[in-house]
């Protein structure tokens, strides 16, 4: 099992004794093989053990205590804000919002941008690779101001058609929300021109960068991008944490998501004034503890070094990619010329139900079977699902071969 990706230094067996769960036997049979990092991500050892520590030592609210719990948990809570200010490049930590997820990120800016911006007529673009989370709350939003939804065109390959994305740009367009990273295909959009394209018309911007930000380095401020929302669980960190960006510009001019405590300055029956950012958009009670593990997983990727991260992650998608094609039943939906360490696949005759339930009984292989949440990506490629193999940089090219073996193996089965 050792892989020693020798051009950077990544020593991959002392990497993966970081994540427990790598150890795991499936059925106290087959040594797992976990290659639906798209769908979520293990955890290091370090977010496991801050997470232990914080109920073990610092368990006590934020924001309102006066006592020594409560102001070393406030000090660790805003010390994670500015971790993944940091992390993202963002210029301030008023400008990142917790959440619970991604999903929640842009159900909030849907909402509140909604509330302030968007009016009878306007129109909202998406793409036609979107996840249901960049879908949904946009459909939802343009249904209750009457606004229009639009969606750029993509091609076979699953890339943007950016000259489609310029036709559909008018001063009636008041937000463009667009994926980093495709999560049914992997393709990696080119947002950086889809954001400057969208600004010359003075639109802002939503990247939905679920699938980006664990596999390469973010910088918000150089992509100029007005809101960037992830999750906290597909970078290693824990669930029920996430994280919105936003400029202070917008998020100024937005009313509260939720109300409630915390969000407040003052309240009368008759008024209330709410408290400047971030606490105006995070009513109540936050995932203390999960943000604070988010923090520690963001340092952990920095320690292995996000450069090096991608550049792993690539060799092993060009690996499985070349081991893919070898096989002729089998066909890959989505070759972008730019894309991230995933793979989503057909085999002639073998529903992808199938293949997840024997690569995981036969095999201990995790993949993820199904329409990833993306039914219209599933629609435009004419299947009704794949399946998907996503590679972290705990994988190794073994855990590849043994994914072709049981893909050969269930094209024998199927015979
Ligand atoms: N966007 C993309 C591209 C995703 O892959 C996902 C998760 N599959 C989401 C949004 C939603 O993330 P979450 O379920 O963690 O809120």
């Amino acid at each position: 099992m050792l892989t020693q990706a020798k051009t950077h230094n990544l020593n991959i067996q002392l990497i993966r004794e970081e994540f427990p769960i790598l150890q795991t036997k499936v059925r106290d049979k087959t040594p797992l093989v976990y290659l639906d990092n798209a769908a979520t991500t293990q955890k290091p050892r370090a977010v496991i053990e801050s997470i232990n520590r914080f109920y073990s030592e610092q368990n006590g609210t934020v924001r309102r205590g006066v006592y020594f719990l409560s102001e070393q948990a406030t000090a660790s809570f805003e010390e994670a804000r500015q971790t993944i200010a940091n992390f993202i490049n963002a210029p301030k930590s008023s400008e990142i919002i917790f959440t619970k997820g991604c999903t929640e990120s842009i159900n909030l800016v849907a909402q509140c941008f909604g509330a302030a911006f968007l009016q009878e007529n306007d129109e909202v673009i998406i793409s036609a690779l979107e996840h249901h989370a960049n879908i949904v709350p946009w459909q939802m939003a343009c249904a209750q101001r009457k606004a229009k939804l639009k969606v750029i065109s993509i091609n076979q390959n699953g890339e943007i058609d950016l000259e489609n994305f310029e036709s559909l740009l008018t001063e009636r367009v008041k937000i463009v929300a667009v994926s980093h990273i495709s999560n049914a295909l992997g393709s990696i959009n080119p947002i950086k021109e889809i954001i400057q394209k969208a600004h010359k018309f003075n639109i802002p911007v939503l990247i939905d960068g679920a699938q980006a930000v664990p596999h390469c380095k973010i910088d918000v401020q150089d992509l100029d991008c007005d809101f960037y929302a992830f999750s906290g669980h597909k970078v290693y960190g824990p669930t029920g944490i996430g994280v919105l960006y936003g400029k202070t510009k917008y998020l100024e001019k937005m009313p509260p998501y939720q109300g409630g405590g915390d969000m407040i300055e003052t309240v009368t029956f008759e008024k209330t004034t709410y408290a400047p950012l971030p606490a105006k958009f995070e009513a109540g009670t936050p995932a203390i503890a999960e943000a604070i593990g988010l923090a520690v997983a963001m340092n952990y990727l920095q320690t292995i070094g996000l450069d090096k991260i991608e550049i792993y992650e690539k060799q092993l998608l060009n690996y499985a990619t070349d081991k893919m094609q070898e096989i002729p039943e089998l066909k890959i939906i989505g070759n972008a010329c730019q894309k991230a360490s995933l793979i989503s696949f057909v085999l002639e005759g073998v529903h992808p139900h199938d293949i997840g339930t024997i690569l995981d009984q036969e095999f201990g292989i995790a993949v993820r079977a199904g329409h990833h949440c993306a039914q219209p990506v599933m629609k435009f490629f004419k299947v009704p699902a794949t399946t998907r193999a996503s590679f972290s940089f705990y994988n190794t090219y073994t855990e590849i071969d043994s994914l072709i073996a049981g893909i050969k193996h269930i094209l024998e089965v199927f015979k």
